[in-house]
């Protein structure tokens, strides 16, 4: 819809508007009020090259989208019906829960096999482990791929299928081939397109699941689907979204806690929600409470850093990680707010 400046188009602008969308195989209508007319585009209004030209015209005030721009991510497509099972959980159906270290130390794997079998038994359903991990200073630890043999023992060790975070192109195979079930996009790459589109692309050959992180800097719901729909765009949808709080950070937390963006994700896509209330808050004494919070907001599982001896944990765990007991009551705790949602 298109909505000028003044009340009307001029006759001259009404030309130049109905050039460009014809260019683009729409037509224009006419929707005549009584101070103000519109105008409505008849056609495929999610041409991005068409809209933004039209948006480009010093006399268009703006252009109001009636069709969603996703076209697969959109609640209304034909994938609303997709379902995604994950470590034996169909998501929507029981509360998923993703748990494990920030990071995995190659130097130390016991840690690691401990917090698998650990997070097992608290009651986890994947096991996550940062083989790759996004430093924002360069002179600490930046993973190793090393780690990768021991993110896959543990799983082997557990039966737990496992997630972690691939940063570049050159991770996707390595992650995928060894056996990695979810490829996990950080916070810092959610708006990195092209790592998208490989992403998309390589877990379309196969039955992986994305977990896409919500960015910092995704200030609209909108974007952070769009992200999603880069992935979609290859073929396989698996994708799940995965607020975790965004920038700047409210005072005494590590980030701004986001749980309440669910009911919002919900309205427009029919991907299932599952926060990561770890990096958003940034201290294991606040987690459960993000976590919980979460779950009333309808969020359909969790992901959650957990260490078996948070201080010799490196990356996030000393900070953020919760110690199993912990894990294990605020899995127990995030299920009967579920089931109590459930009964509604
Ligand atoms: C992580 O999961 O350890 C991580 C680095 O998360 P994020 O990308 O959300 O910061
Ligand atoms: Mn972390």
């Amino acid at each position: 819809m298109i909505l000028p400046k003044s009340n009307r188009l001029t006759t001259e602008q009404l030309a130049e508007v109905t050039a460009i969308v014809t260019e683009f195989g729409c037509k224009i209508q006419p929707i005549v009020g009584a101070v103000r007319t519109i105008y409505a585009i008849v056609g495929d209004e999610r041409e991005e090259l068409m809209i933004n030209r039209l948006e480009g015209l010093a006399y268009i005030d703006r252009i109001d989208r009636i069709q969603s721009p996703f076209k697969l991510m959109d609640k209304r497509s034909d994938l609303a019906s997709h379902r995604i099972t994950l470590g034996g959980v169909t998501l929507g159906e029981q509360l998923l829960v993703i748990a494990g270290a920030c990071t995995i130390d190659p130097k130390n794997p016991n840690y690691f096999y401990e917090t698998a079998a650990a997070v097992k038994e608290a009651g986890a359903h994947v096991l996550r482990g940062g083989v790759w991990k996004p430093r924002t200073n360069p002179y600490a630890f930046q993973g190793d791929v090393k780690s990768l043999d021991i993110l896959l023992e543990a799983s082997r060790r557990t039966g737990l299928p496992v997630d972690t975070e691939v940063m570049e192109e050159a991770h996707i195979p390595l992650a995928l081939d060894a056996g990695v079930h979810t490829l996990q996009v950080g916070a810092r790459n959610a708006l990195n397109y092209s790592l998208l589109r490989a992403i998309g692309r390589a877990v379309a050959e196969r039955d992986a699941c994305v977990l896409l992180k919500r960015s910092i800097h995704m200030g609209t719901i909108n974007e952070f689907i769009s992200a999603a729909e880069y992935i979609a765009a290859f073929g396989n949808p698996n994708i799940i979204l995965c607020p975790r709080g965004t920038s700047p950070a409210l005072d005494g937390y590590r980030n701004h806690p986001d749980e309440s963006i669910t009911p919002l994700l919900k309205e427009k896509t029919w991907a299932p929600v599952v926060v990561d209330p770890s990096h958003s808050v940034g201290k294991a004494s606040y987690v459960a409470a993000a976590a919980l919070a979460a779950v009333a907001y309808g969020a359909d599982g969790l992901c959650i850093e957990a260490h078996v001896s948070p201080s010799h944990g490196i990356g996030d765990d000393p900070k953020q990680a919760l110690t199993p007991d912990m894990l294990a009551k605020t899995i127990a705790q995030a299920k009967q707010i579920w089931a109590l949602r459930r009964s509604e």
